[in-house]
């Protein structure tokens, strides 16, 4: 996104450690090491994203996501750089063909936001990774050439960071193929920059022809602000089916109760909880952590404690891009 320097830190993206000692959501004394951080890996925290930080709580979820940390700095020795393994599995650049009926296509590799915990952060940053005419011409015609793929996958980087006019004329393009039946979109933006989800990006994702899901990542209740909802109303009357999928993270909403709050939430903003996710073992990213067989009993206590729709499923990724596979928990018939 591209925003003017002049503007005060309370209405543009947050970019640098400074930005964030400014606007009061970093400590001085933890600046230096932010720095450091930022210049290995991307930061940007959004405004509204900084409207929903509670600065004087030092555990607060929502800057536990977005706020950089010295730890990022260490890799633990089970971390690697490309935990989901795209480039082995990318037979032209932007796109990844795991699963025999569906591919990813990344259009660009900028996001509204920089996750500390993200799985693609040795590739996703400000650079923008836009995929140029010709390189996107190369990804249709593999897409063109590969008619066992029924479902694209948008993803990056975050499509919505696209303008509305670009990613139609992309979605139209993959929905004009006679064997796609399917096309999905992974997005921040309806949480993290909800400002960007305007009437005309939502007309332009409703006259797309395929069925279009649109999963929102959101990790915490509280990212769902008035704002959020309203970006999340009209993508839904424009017709585009709201999935919803999380990572399970410590600090962030390792607990029933969180992770009740979450759900719920999604669901009365008419989104269906549909993955949630193991943390992936990207480079420092150690600190956000949850065991498995932790993350099976957070699941067990949300049984018959919420609805059915409110349960996503519990997914790992396989190393080595063998793609995922859920956790359970398993429940033994009576
Ligand atoms: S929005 Fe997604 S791709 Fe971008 S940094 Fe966050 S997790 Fe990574």
């Amino acid at each position: 996104m591209s925003v003017p320097l002049s503007l005060p830190p309370a209405r543009r993206t947050l970019r640098t450690a400074a930005d964030l000692a400014a606007a009061g959501l970093l400590p001085e004394a933890e600046r230096e090491a932010a720095e450091r951080v930022g210049a290995r890996y991307s930061i940007a925290v959004t405004p509204a994203v900084a409207g929903l930080i509670d600065p004087a709580d030092p555990a607060d979820p929502i800057a536990r996501q977005y706020i950089p940390d010295a730890a990022e700095l260490l890799t633990a020795p089970h971390e690697v750089a490309d935990p989901t393994a795209d480039a082995p599995f990318t037979p032209v650049k932007g796109v990844v063909h795991r699963y025999p009926d569906r591919a990813l296509l990344k259009p660009l590799l900028a996001c509204p936001v920089y996750c500390r915990f993200c799985f693609r952060r040795e590739a996703v940053g400000a650079d923008g990774g836009v995929l140029t005419e010709a390189e996107l011409e190369a990804a249709f015609a593999w897409f063109a050439a590969t008619p066992a793929v029924r479902e694209v996958i948008l993803t990056g980087g975050d499509p919505l960071m696209l303008s509305p006019r670009r990613l139609e004329a992309i979605l139209a393009r993959l929905a004009a193929l006679p064997q796609i039946e399917l096309l999905r979109i992974h997005s921040r933006v309806p949480v993290a920059a909800p400002d960007l989800v305007t009437l005309g990006l939502a007309a332009a994702l409703g006259r797309i022809e395929a069925p279009l899901y649109l999963c929102v990542h959101a990790n915490h209740a509280r990212e769902f602000s008035p704002a959020a909802l309203e970006a999340l109303g009209r993508l839904h009357r424009a017709g585009v089916v709201l999935l919803g999928q999380s990572v399970l993270l410590r600090g962030i909403n390792d607990s029933a109760e969180a992770l009740e709050g979450l759900f719920r939430t999604m669901l009365r903003a008419r989104v269906k909880p549909y993955y949630l996710h193991q943390l992936d073992p990207a480079p420092g990213t150690a600190r956000f952590a949850v065991p498995v067989d932790e993350g099976r009993a957070l699941l067990r206590a949300l049984r018959g404690r919420v609805s059915g729709l409110a349960w996503p499923t519990y997914v790992q990724e396989r190393p080595g891009g063998a793609g995922k596979v859920p956790l359970g928990p398993a429940f033994e018939p009576v």
